[in-house]
């Protein structure tokens, strides 16, 4: 049985580089008619937010990224108090005392001498008087994890053999000195007592998996299959860490990104295989395949979801899209009218907002000094509303009788006269749905 999870931090809105995790494991679940797991990780009360936990889910529901359970950190507390005892009496775990600041210095010290910035154990040799010494001077110590100093190696899915040696990574600590348990335990006890069979995450993680795969093994547990996906650059392959704030999955759906058009993207982006639009989300599941993908940096351009979502919009029936219609004010009997015209001349459903006042309120005529007279010729022949799909052939073809004037000449100053623009809807289709024309004299 493939289980699979998300696991964000309640502490910010999800952002692209979140959903190209969420995404892939989703796929995966899915792929495998296996279970998809929420995974929230507020072990950290103080940045974990409600409201944030909210937000992923809307989010999530908002792209059809469903999920078969939840499960908070929060709520498993006693579960990896339990896992912690277990490595104290394995002799795996030890209570460190050293300040940042000290770590920091010894950071640099190891540096200057070009060595590794290993954490250097100094905590091991102290004496249980020692250790109350500094208890009672500084509180109660970090717990590290004892690494096994030999090499740790896996199969990556993305990756493929992957091999660190333990002996160049710090001991991680795994609870804080204010008993705060960190992301790097929960997330072993979750993964182990879930069943977690698949973990699909950034490629920022992978010292963490080489630790992790040494605490599941000391707690017994079954390593799942990893697979690293690389980080998303920006187009020129700048650091995206900070335009990420503004490249969340709410800004992009109030920018009225369509969810299909975003899915389709992040499920091939950085993969051998081409971006395709695709209309259902059991396509991109049937479509998936993590070992397509590669290990360089990905290129996201926010860009490309405006082609995207256009192309996606043009595919719908007037159903689809009924209600943001209405909502937009269309009168009921116009809507699938309006639509037929505007879907091919729109990038986002925000657009209609537009097309619609245009077409109830007429727009400001644009008229070039050259055309004023002919407009005003033009305008005194349209014949009155209502007006069908031959009137606007009927017209000009009466207005090119009377002026002599013909194609873009003809066409051009009347569509600015009508629309405000040069570009837009066929002139034909869009005239019987204006229901104020501004240009008449
Ligand atoms: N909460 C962790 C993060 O957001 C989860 C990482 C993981 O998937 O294990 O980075």
């Amino acid at each position: 049985m493939t289980v699979t999870r998300f696991a964000p931090s309640p502490t910010g809105y999800i952002h692209v580089g979140n959903l190209r995790t969420a995404l892939m494991n989703f796929l995966i679940a899915r792929k495998a008619g296996g279970t998809f797991i929420l995974r929230i990780d507020d072990t950290d009360p103080e940045r974990s937010k409600e409201e944030y936990v909210d937000a992923i889910k809307q989010d999530l529901e908002w792209l059809g990224l469903t999920w078969d359970r939840v499960e908070r950190q929060s709520d498993r507390l006693d579960r990896y108090a339990m896992a912690a005892d277990e490595l104290r009496r394995m002799d795996r775990f030890y209570e460190a005392f050293e300040t940042p600041t000290e770590l920091d210095l010894k950071r640099k010290k190891q540096l200057n001498m070009g060595k590794p910035p290993v954490y250097d154990r100094a905590a091991l040799k102290l004496t249980e008087a020692e250790k109350d010494a500094l208890r009672a001077e500084r509180g109660a110590g970090v717990w590290r994890f004892k690494l096994r100093q030999e090499r740790i190696e896996w199969t990556d899915g993305i990756l493929g053999d992957v091999s660190i040696d333990a002996a160049s990574v710090s001991d991680p600590v795994l609870i804080r000195g204010d008993g705060q348990v960190l992301y790097t335990l929960a997330s072993v006890v979750d993964d182990t007592e879930m069943g977690v069979t698949h973990v699909v995450r950034g490629s920022d993680h992978v010292t963490n998996t080489a630790t992790q795969i040494q605490i599941i093994e000391a707690l017994g547990g079954t390593v799942p299959q990893f697979a690293h996906h690389s980080l998303l650059t920006g187009p020129q392959g700048e650091s995206l860490s900070k335009r990420l704030g503004t490249l969340s999955l709410r800004d992009l759906r109030a920018a009225g990104i369509e969810p299909m058009a975003l899915l389709s993207l992040m499920a091939r982006l950085g993969s051998a295989d081409p971006v395709e639009l695709r209309d259902h989300m059991s396509q991109l599941i049937e479509g998936f395949d993590i070992e397509r993908f590669g290990a360089a940096p990905t290129k996201f351009d926010s860009d490309d979801l405006y082609p995207l979502t256009a192309r996606h919009l043009q595919s719908l029936p007037y159903d689809a899209v009924k209600d943001t219609i209405l909502a937009a004010g269309v009168p009921e009997n116009l809507g699938p009218r309006f639509w037929a015209v505007m879907r091919e001349n729109i990038t986002t459903l925000r657009d209609l907002e537009a097309w619609w006042a245009l077409c109830r309120d007429g727009a400001e005529p644009v008229i070039d000094d050259e055309d004023r007279e002919f407009v005003a010729t033009a305008m005194e022949m349209l014949p009155e509303a209502p007006h069908d799909e031959s009137t606007w052939g009927q017209w000009t073809g009466a207005v090119k009788e009377a002026t002599g004037r013909k194609g873009r000449g003809l066409f051009m100053p009347l569509r600015k006269a009508l629309t405000g623009q040069s570009h837009g809807p066929d002139m034909a289709q869009l005239l019987p749905l204006l229901q104020t024309i501004r240009a008449r004299p």
